[in-house]
């Protein structure tokens, strides 16, 4: 699928299977996806552009680089979360935001609770970090916030994305690179991804 990187990484399937087991306990599902998440980011973050940088080393000059951009990560809540701190371990500069959003139960409508980012988005590459793109609701709801905010290059990483979801990105955002640890078969009538892992939410926090 054009503009999905699905993160094929032994690793990556091997904590996304344990994700996805249901005798998985909390505890053990914050740790995995923290796992997770960290392999992720580094290839969702593989084509962030650089910009030459000279440095004198103790012996002599050495040609480098820097990141181009600043960094923002902004988790949806409050599942997004669970990817927040592994990432922030890699990318310790990074700013966040956060973006709260909501399914209404019965019409699946993405509704705002919470918004927050640092000021002058457009100076920041933004990633946007969601564990479950489902119907492509919140999904787009939150590119379009960004956007509106000025946003200009935003990444979004899923660590399971349904082809529903990925088709209502693209249509609307088709050059929003998306990276996931799977592609799932389809949605249920309720709007979750199946197999999936059930409410990635509720199997973080335990509630
Ligand atoms: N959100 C989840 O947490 N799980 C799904 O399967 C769909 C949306």
């Amino acid at each position: 699928m054009k503009g999905v990187t699905v993160i094929g990484h032994p690793l990556v399937q091997h904590n996304l299977t344990r994700l996805r087991d249901e005798r998985t306990q909390p505890q053990e599902f914050r740790r995995l996806l923290g796992e997770i998440a960290s392999l992720m980011i580094y290839e969702a973050t593989r084509s962030l552009a650089v910009v030459p940088l000279a440095v004198r080393t103790p012996l002599e000059r050495a040609r480098g680089f820097r990141l181009a951009r600043e960094i923002v990560l902004v988790p949806v809540l409050r599942a997004g979360l669970g990817m927040l701190d592994a990432i922030l371990q890699l990318i310790p500069h990074a700013s966040v935001g956060f973006i709260g959003l909501k399914r209404e139960e019965t019409t699946l409508r993405a509704v705002f609770y919470h918004k927050s980012f640092p000021k002058n988005l457009r100076r920041f590459e933004v990633i946007l970090i969601d564990p479950m793109l489902a119907t492509g609701g919140s999904a787009v709801a939150a590119l379009d916030l960004l956007f509106e905010q000025g946003a200009k290059g935003v990444r979004l990483v899923n660590l399971v994305a349904a082809p529903e979801g990925i088709r209502a990105v693209r249509a609307k955002y088709p050059a929003v690179p998306i990276f996931t640890a799977a592609v799932d078969r389809r949605l249920n009538e309720r709007g979750y991804i199946l197999p999936g892992l059930g409410d990635a939410g509720d199997r973080l926090f335990g509630t």
